[in-house]
Parts: C-alpha cells; sequence; structure tokens
C-alpha cells in the first residue's frame, strides 16, 4: 500500500485516489523567461518519479504540469533584449522541453501553456467576481515612456476577506501560517488599488506598450499567475483532483492562493486530496534561488558530465529525500556518476553470464524487488529503494566473477532492472561496452570480503595485484568501482 506524506495534514496518509484507479496529478512547471536551474529539475525528476512509480503500481494517469509564459519575468527580459515577450517565452519553452526529454523525464502527460487558456482564465476570473470572491479596479495609471493609457483597463483581485468568510480555516493551512504572519509577509505587495494589502491579483491591467495584451471584459491585460493553475487544472483535472506537487518555496502563496480560488469557485473542499511538496537544492547556506546569482542552469550541469548525465543527475537528486534538503555540491555528483558506471559495468557483466543456474538467485533477487517496492511505497522514498539496487549488484558481482548464473537467470536480472529499476527511477545507463574481466572482478571481491573483516593488510594487497594487472579500484558509498588504468 502506497503512502504519501501529505502537506495539508502533515500526516503520512495512504493513498486512495478519488476515483478508483485513475489519478489526476499537477505539478507547477517553470515560468520560462530562462533556461531551467538545476534546482527545478530536482522537483521535475522527482514528481517524474511520482508519475513512474504511479503507473507502474498500477495505476492510470493524468499528468499536467502548466508552463508560465505569461509573467512579469518574461516581460523584463524581453523589454531589456528588446524582443517580444512571446519570443522568449517560446524560446525558453522550447528549451524546458528540451531539458525534460535530456533528462528522461517522461511521465507527463500534458505540458500546458498559460497563453493557450486564457479563456478558461478569463472564465474562472468571471465565475469569482460573479460569486463575489472578485473585484474590479481601475488599473493605476503607469508614467514614463510606454506608458499607455490605461483607460477602460481594469485590474481584478481576489478578496481574501470574503474567502474566509466563507471557508474558515483554509486560508494558511497548507503552508502552517497564522493570519497576522500573512499579513506581515504581503505587506510589500500593497498596491494603490486593492481593498487590502493581502488580496492577490487575478487579472492585471496593461499599463505599457510592450506588455502582451489579451482582450477581456476588464479591458487590455493579462492573468495573474496563481489563476493560469487552477484554469489549466479544472479543464484537465476538473473541480478536485488527487495530487498536487511543486517545489517548497510555492507553499506559500501560490499553492495557498490556487487553494482559495478553486474551492470558492467550486465550493468544494478540499480543492486536492494529496499536497506534496519537495525541499531545496541547497548551494553552501543559501537556499538555491533564482534569484541568487550562484545558481548553475541544468544544462550547464549536465554539459559537465562526460558519461550518462541523465542518469547521473536523476540519482544524484534521488539520493536524498525529496523532502529534505540536497546540498548542490560536485562530490555528491561525482558519487552518482560512478555508482552510474558501476551499473553499466555490471549490466555489461550479466551479458556474459554462462555459467549453470544458481538455486539461490530467486531469493536473493526478490528481496530486493520487494525493498524497491516497500521503499518506493513508503512516501516514495527513492533512497532506500536505490539502496536495495545497489545491494543486488553486491550480491551477484561474486557470482558474476565465479560465472555462477546462468545466462536465462542473467537475463531474469537484466529485466528487473529494465522493467522496475529503469522504468521507475530511469537510473540505468547502457551496459559498458567493455565489462571488468571476471579475474580481476574475483579480486576486487575477496577485497571486499577482506575489508567487511576490518583485514585491512590482505585487502592492501590486493588492491596492489589488482593494480599490477592494470585496473585501478576506488571505494563509493555505492561499493567498490573498478576501471581500467
Ligand atoms: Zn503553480
Amino acid at each position: 500500500m502506497l503512502k504519501i506524506h501529505n502537506t495539508l495534514t502533515g500526516a503520512k496518509e495512504e493513498f486512495q485516489p478519488i476515483d478508483q484507479n485513475q489519478v489526476r496529478m499537477f505539478v507547477c512547471g517553470p515560468t520560462v523567461y530562462d533556461f531551467i536551474h538545476v534546482g527545478n529539475a530536482r522537483t521535475f525528476v522527482f514528481f517524474d518519479v511520482v508519475g513512474r512509480y504511479l503507473e507502474f503500481k498500477g495505476f492510470e494517469l493524468n499528468y499536467v504540469q502548466n508552463i508560465t509564459d505569461i509573467d512579469d519575468k518574461i516581460i523584463t527580459r524581453a523589454h531589456t533584449e528588446g524582443k517580444k515577450p512571446e519570443e522568449i517565452a517560446l524560446e525558453y519553452k522550447t528549451a524546458f522541453i528540451d531539458d525534460m526529454g535530456a533528462l528522461k523525464v517522461n511521465a507527463v502527460n500534458n505540458y500546458a501553456s498559460a497563453s493557450e487558456h486564457i479563456a478558461e482564465i478569463i472564465a474562472q476570473i468571471k465565475t469569482l467576481i460573479e460569486k463575489g470572491y472578485a473585484y474590479t479596479a481601475p488599473a493605476i495609471k503607469a508614467t514614463g515612456a510606454d506608458a499607455v493609457s490605461a483607460e477602460g483597463n481594469n485590474d481584478v483581485y481576489f478578496e481574501l476577506a470574503r474567502y474566509e468568510k466563507d471557508f474558515p480555516n483554509q486560508y494558511g493551512t497548507l503552508s502552517g501560517q497564522k493570519l497576522d504572519e500573512l499579513k506581515e509577509s504581503t505587506r510589500v505587495e500593497m498596491e494603490a488599488n486593492k481593498l487590502n494589502p493581502r488580496d492577490f491579483v487575478l487579472w492585471k491591467a496593461q499599463n505599457y506598450a510592450y506588455e502582451p495584451t489579451n482582450e477581456s471584459p476588464w479591458g487590455l491585460g493579462r492573468p495573474g499567475w496563481h489563476i493560469e493553475d487552477t484554469a489549466i487544472s479544472e479543464k484537465y483535472l476538473g473541480q478536485q483532483y488527487d495530487i498536487h506537487g511543486g517545489g517548497q518555496d510555492l507553499m506559500f502563496p501560490h499553492h495557498e492562493a490556487e487553494i482559495a480560488q478553486q474551492q470558492a469557485l467550486s465550493g468544494k473542499v478540499p480543492f486536492v486530496k494529496y499536497w506534496m511538496h519537495t525541499g531545496f537544492l541547497i548551494n553552501k547556506a543559501d537556499k538555491m534561488s533564482k534569484s541568487l546569482n550562484n545558481f548553475s542552469t541544468l544544462r550547464d550541469v549536465m554539459a559537465r558530465l562526460p558519461h550518462h548525465p541523465a542518469e547521473t543527475l536523476r540519482l544524484y537528486f534521488l539520493s536524498a529525500h525529496y523532502r529534505s534538503p540536497l546540498a548542490f555540491d560536485d562530490t555528491l555528483v561525482n558519487q552518482a556518476s560512478v555508482a552510474i558506471d558501476r551499473i553499466a559495468d555490471f549490466l555489461a557483466r550479466l551479458t556474459k553470464a554462462s555459467g549453470e543456474e544458481n538455486p539461490a538467485l530467486d531469493e536473493i533477487l526478490k528481496s530486493r524487488a520487494d525493498k524497491f517496492t516497500a521503499g518506493m511505497d513508503d512516501d516514495f522514498n527513492a533512497p532506500s529503494a536505490i539502496a536495495s539496487v545497489f545491494e543486488l549488484i553486491r550480491a551477484l558481482n561474486p557470482l558474476l566473477a565465479k560465472n555462477a548464473l546462468s545466462a536465462g537467470q542473467a537475463e531474469t536480472v537484466k529485466t528487473f532492472f529494465a522493467t522496475t529499476v529503469e522504468r521507475v527511477l530511469g537510473i540505468v545507463p547502457e551496459p559498458k561496452e567493455q565489462p571488468i574481466p571476471p579475474e580481476i572482478l574475483e579480486l576486487a571481491e575477496q577485497r571486499e570480503q577482506h575489508r567487511t573483516d576490518q583485514d585491512w593488510s590482505k585487502a592492501d594487497t590486493l588492491r596492489s595485484r589488482i593494480e599490477t594487472e592494470g585496473y585501478t579500484v576506488s571505494d563509493t558509498p555505492y561499493g567498490p568501482l573498478i576501471s581500467a588504468k
């Protein structure tokens, strides 16, 4: 039975979709004003694994991710570069889709762009106004070059006080913030034409000529960020659905705003049954975010990895629990790279197996396969699932060194790697072209045994022998890695 830590309740709960075997899932996608940052990639890889695992478990998945292609950051960048916002958005949206492909992210069924859902967004805002949860305010008069006459253009805001009256104890529950804290943190957002500084924007009137404009009942303008998501999710997933995911930094105000909008629209509580949030990628003491200058783009990081960049980065992201922070650190990325090499070498060696049937294999494989799914069932504990994969390699390497598996059994192990490890985690590389010869492997395995027994001098003697044969052995958290010198 799959259990999920639900941010909404703060508890680990048994996963039961609203509609039998169908799972409807939404994850906040990128704002496409630049190449995505490696920290965002962690979130997208994790939810890709969630999607892959749900399908592995036999659920029918509809996974939608929005793409924020109308946003102030896009407008600012376009204006600075003398381009149209649409050009910038398209350029980085295309780059994002390419990046996801390069990272083997394949569980998303539908990437939905805000710009293609203006009608749905307008319809939601209209309903919110009709129901009394939103109000219009004449656009603030812009000044300076490019300012347009905002005559007839209006902003639309969501009225939080009205929502809180009808839905008590809802706003702030997800992020665990108290009302007065919320006031504090939103004070900076105060704009002259809001009834209350906490009210958030649903529709933003055009103020400058270079801003993208859409016609609406409130004049020319563009949607606010939060309403893009609920308009898209209602269209494809309905008024209530199973899982909503995103980075921790989106919990407030973005996800609180989404809940308020959709619950006000439909009157149905809860909007989403399970909320899941990923931890930050940490660089030094700072949380990595787009606002800091010290981030690396996913592209830069992948380009620095000579072999198996997708598998390496996926393993690195998945090596920490998704709710924990993960250090962005070359050592950890290199460890992941070594681990992937170890899988590649193991797979190559499997292709050479030609021994007798080994009666021990079934039990070895079953226990590790059970541990794999037990880990994933426990709130997607990928580190535990990954550990079971390396335990399996560690258990089978000595058998392969002695050619003590049959070709058919090796095939069974390969099938496990393809249909479970790769299907769920996406960390299985192509087999190495030249596996390490069995006699070297045998020496390495004996050395492992001496190390386990803490017989260091015998272990060192074997290391020297391995080196005389032209190989090096390095010890990693994923086991010894042998490479040709
Ligand atoms: Zn979102």
